[in-house]
């Protein structure tokens, strides 16, 4: 069976001269097509290492990533990434100029190919009329939506979000939430997203997997978010069930067994 991504026991350090940072050990799970699959845990456990090393800017120790069976050696267009920053665009170009840069230079696109699929895409978050503003000019949300709509322009196998909606404010991250559940209901992109709350990763997955820190672990993994949180006053469940997994001390096998521990 080959799945779309697999991180295969996959252990992450960072070397400086003083010291070794051991930043993941050994993390194992797999992503499937259409998955929006959540990596959950606290600031410090290895999330934005195990995202660079999928995106492949970074060599696992350890272990091997693999993306449709192909280990990832180097960052390609087949993973386009969204960062938490504003800062992500470029500023001496305009909204149009950022979605369509990326496409015009993979040279798979025709020039009129590459700018209808800009434009759709900036349509599809909402953007067209902020077309030829500069990111300055946008709030942080609206920069949110061009990153976002920068990366799935170019249609990769899989979109890998780092917290993207961290620095908005409530109602804005909540509106982004709905906005990236409607894309994927109108396309059905594949995403790797990561987050330290607990309330989004709900709200975004359809599978999540928790992780504890110092070194990043796997601790359990929620298969189907849907039925362990779909039910009234599910979500609310759900959300106990995984800050106690997320903060026990030891490894806790979940008597609802829609929640599953790792040993
Ligand atoms: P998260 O995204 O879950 O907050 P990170 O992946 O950023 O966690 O960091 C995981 C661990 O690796 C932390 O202990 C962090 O201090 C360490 N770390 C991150 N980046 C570097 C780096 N460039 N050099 C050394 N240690 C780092
Ligand atoms: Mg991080």
């Amino acid at each position: 069976m080959t799945y779309l991504l697999e991180v295969d026991g996959v252990t992450l350090t960072y070397k400086t001269p003083q010291i070794l940072v051991t930043a993941t050990r050994r993390v194992s799970f797999h992503v499937n097509q259409s998955d929006r699959y959540v990596l959950l845990g606290p600031s410090g456990c290895g999330k934005s290492t195990l995202l660079k090393a999928v995106g492949g800017y970074m060599s696992p120790t350890e272990g091997e990533i693999r993306i449709k069976g192909r280990k990832v050696t180097e960052p390609g267009a087949d993973r386009m990434m969204v960062f938490q920053e504003f800062d992500q665009l470029l500023p001496w170009k305009t909204v149009f100029e950022n979605v369509v840069f990326p496409l015009r230079v993979t040279g798979k696109l025709s020039r009129q190919e590459a700018d209808e699929r800009a434009r759709d895409y900036i349509e599809k978050v909402h953007l067209t009329r902020a077309i030829d503003a500069y990111p300055h000019t946008l709030s942080g949300g609206m920069k949110q939506r061009v990153a976002i709509a920068r990366g799935m322009a170019m249609e990769p196998d899989i979109l890998l979000m780092d917290e993207p909606f961290a620095a908005l404010d409530a109602l804005t991250r909540r509106r982004m939430q709905d906005e990236l559940l409607q894309l994927w209901a109108d396309t059905r992109f594949t995403v790797l997203f990561v987050t330290h709350s607990i309330a989004e990763a709900i709200r975004i997955g359809n599978r999540i997997l928790l992780m504890s820190p110092h070194p990043g672990q796997v601790k359990a993994e929620v298969e189907d978010v849907e039925s362990a949180g779909g039910t009234e006053g599910g979500a609310t469940r759900l959300e106990r069930q995984i800050h106690d997994l997320l903060f026990s001390e030891d490894k806790v096998q979940d008597a609802d067994d829609k929640v599953v521990a790792y040993g």
